[in-house]
């Protein structure tokens, strides 16, 4: 074989497998054990070139989603983040006859939403860069424990119930998400 081996960082440890991933940065990063044989874990880089290929184009649309948006869209998304989130809660809870006691808009990088023991609503601002129907699936998500404090059979129940389609939003959040998180307020 000709081609040549891709570039990775390899980091030795005491473990039994060898693991090839992707940093956030697309550089691949093989974890091995102390002594295995440095020209075995080229091979197995090598092996793995298709997979590298495909998963780096895969984390580069994503990262691509987050970055087609303009500073005056993401401007409008924090301005009106608040009062939207607010009445499409409302609009919501309504129809799930639950009463939150606050809807708040959030700014943590890590979390989408969330519902307080006292039934308090965080949403983040950055939802308003989601497909409405994104949205949506987290409002009900968080109206949902409400009357579920977990993530039990029930819950999730009660979700689909009011979002039938919520597997492929949270496909989608799980997708775009992380891109999405990144970008400052
Ligand atoms: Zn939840």
């Amino acid at each position: 074989m000709e081609n040549k081996v891709p570039e990775y960082t390899l980091i030795r440890s005491k473990r039994k497998t060898v693991e090839l991933s992707l940093n956030r940065g697309g550089e691949a990063v093989v974890r091995a054990p102390l002594r295995y044989p440095k020209y075995k874990i080229d091979i197995f880089v090598k092996s793995r070139a298709e997979w590298l290929g495909k998963n780096r184009r895969k984390l580069s649309e994503r990262e691509n989603f987050a970055a087609g948006f303009s500073e005056a869209e993401i401007q409008s998304a924090k301005s009106s983040a608040e009062k939207y989130l607010r009445e499409r809660t409302a609009y919501i809870a309504e129809q799930m006859s639950v009463s939150p006691i606050a809807v708040k808009t959030s700014n943590a990088k890590t979390r989408w939403g969330s519902c307080s023991h006292d039934n308090r609503i965080n949403l983040n601002w950055r939802l308003l860069l989601c497909p409405p129907e994104v949205c949506d699936y987290l409002i009900i998500h968080e109206l949902s424990h409400i009357t579920h404090k977990n993530h039990s059979a029930e819950f999730w129940a009660r979700v689909a119930e009011f979002c039938p389609d919520c597997k492929s939003r949270r496909k989608w959040l799980k997708t775009n998400g992380s891109g999405l998180m990144n970008i400052e307020r």
